[in-house]
């Protein structure tokens, strides 16, 4: 079965009564070595288990239980399953669950997988939802081998930027609290059906087995980088006093300098190492 030939993905749309949903960011992929090229970057084990967010009509999903022990695909388009269950029928390693992945216990889900092998992450995101998405399977805190997403390129940007750059934001600094993130290759709007307004990439997120920086307070450190980005074009010591109502404006400088920055330092300059230390002064300040 051919899932990335055109034609058939118009005849099954057909035989199952299916239409392209927009609200559920339903692009799929028909380039068959893209497909292959994410599949294989998936995950490093043969005995890994692979999390696939919105299989479609299975196209990825295929790919990815031929190459690996278990393959378990989240959907939340009901009328997707009928087609699921046909195309997928020849695969006996393959849960498919019809749930919202911003909803479902993705814990429970995956509990009878983990301990057994690794655990991987892999899909083409809805791109209505790309980062919201990313946020819930990185504070999930399951421990994830790797996430390997197509998102929009642009978010894919962002998501490897270094500090100091236009590209590096808010979702930088936390993504990089848990792992770090590489762009693997680009794919252009033609390669899915329909074909996407923009760009897209594929993106890598290897996430660490032991966080190498644990900040005093986490839900503060995450405060922090949220106050220095929601006003990205102020000082960091006037970002933090907008964030921070609790602490005057003259503590903010304080604290940016007691930090080794100048105080017309702007927050898109500092790395998640930098915002970790600069968080636990401010929970210092804070606790006094
Ligand atoms: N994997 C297929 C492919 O590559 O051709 C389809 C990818 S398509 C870009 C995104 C898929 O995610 C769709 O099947 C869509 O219905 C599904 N989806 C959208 N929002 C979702 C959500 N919140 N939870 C689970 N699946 C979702």
């Amino acid at each position: 079965m051919n899932l990335c030939d055109i034609k058939t993905v118009k005849s099954l749309m057909d035989t199952f009564s299916l239409r392209f949903r927009k609200e559920f960011g339903q692009n799929f992929l028909t380039n068959p070595m893209i497909v292959g090229d994410i599949a294989d970057a998936a995950a490093d084990s043969a005995e890994s288990t692979i999390l696939e967010i919105g299989p479609g009509i299975g196209t990825l999903t295929r790919e990815l239980c031929a190459r690996y022990a278990n393959v378990v695909s989240v959907e939340i388009d009901r009328g997707l399953i009928p087609v699921l269950t046909y195309t997928l029928n020849d695969f006996h390693n393959v849960k498919v669950v019809n749930e919202d992945v911003m909803k479902a216990d993705l814990a429970a889900l995956l509990a009878p997988y983990f301990g057994k092998g690794p655990v991987s992450v892999c899909a083409n995101l809805p791109y209505y939802i790309t980062t919201p998405i990313l946020m819930r399977l990185l504070e999930s805190g399951l421990p994830f081998r790797s996430i390997t997403v197509m998102i929009q390129s642009e978010v894919a940007d962002r998501l490897a930027a270094r500090a100091g750059t236009a590209a590096y934001g808010a979702i930088t600094a936390v993504l990089n609290y848990y792992g770090t993130a590489e762009r693997l290759f680009k794919v252009s709007a033609g390669n899915f059906l329909p074909p996407p307004k923009v760009d897209s990439a594929v993106v890598q997120i290897r996430l660490y087995a032991q966080k190498p920086l644990v900040p005093r307070d986490e839900a503060l450190f995450f405060r922090t980088v949220r106050a220095a980005f929601e006003q990205r074009r102020k000082t960091l010591p006037n970002a933090l006093s907008a964030g921070f109502p609790e602490l005057s404006k003259e503590q903010c400088v304080a604290l940016v300098e007691a930090a080794g920055h100048r105080a017309d330092i702007r927050g898109e300059r500092l790395n998640t190492a930098d915002f970790v230390a600069l968080s636990d002064l401010i929970a210092a300040e804070i606790a006094k």
